[in-house]
């Protein structure tokens, strides 16, 4: 039986020690060990897919002395070495909660902001330079009129949203968001 013994002192002066007892396999483990035990590397798309929390944007989330870190970047880090500053680092699959190293790439606010319009999803990154959403973005896929169009389509019942992908040669969970109103969303002005 291996322990360890922690002594600290409370708000009120008096001094606290305590004694923790550890089972005799027992070992502490490395960041490196708690992160691994956390991805799913079977996933027969070839992502690592990360099993533990992720935020509301869908990252995971890992904790390194004590600090929250998201997971993808934490990989990038692990396998390549130190993020330079201001960069991001994006999914080549489009995963968030992907870690697999041959799936992350470095790229500026202004390509994830590309890569995310070209995707089908809006940009709502501030303080981006020469970054244009939407129809205004030259690789885009998708215009306003063509949104609009789908919208009437699916409406009318006749199309179901496998057959609207198709017709429109865009994703079929691209072509979910602009039904349900995750992207495209109308503008004030349109
Ligand atoms: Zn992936």
């Amino acid at each position: 039986m291996s322990s360890q013994t922690r002594t600290w002192t409370r708000k009120d002066g008096t001094v606290v020690t305590k004694t923790y007892e550890y089972p005799p396999d027992y070992k502490p483990t490395t960041a490196e060990e708690r992160f691994f035990a956390k991805v799913d590397k079977e996933h027969a798309s070839g992502c690592w897919l990360w099993t533990a929390g992720t935020s509301s944007d869908g990252y995971g989330r890992f904790s390194e002395n004590c600090r929250g870190v998201n997971a993808h970047r934490w990989s990038w880090q692990f396998h390549f070495g130190r993020i330079p500053n201001g960069l991001l680092v994006l999914h080549s699959c489009d995963v968030p909660r992907c870690v697999n190293p041959e799936h992350l790439f470095l790229g500026t606010p202004a390509d994830n902001c590309h890569d995310m319009v070209d995707k089908g999803r809006h940009c709502t990154q501030t303080g981006t330079q020469n970054c244009n959403t939407g129809e205004d973005n030259p690789t885009s896929k998708i215009t306003w009129e063509r949104v609009r169009e789908m919208r009437e389509l699916y409406q009318s019942g006749n199309y179901s949203q496998r057959e609207l992908a198709e017709h429109f040669d865009l994703s079929q969970s691209t072509v979910n968001h602009i039904l349900q109103g995750k992207t495209w969303r109308r503008s004030i002005t349109g």
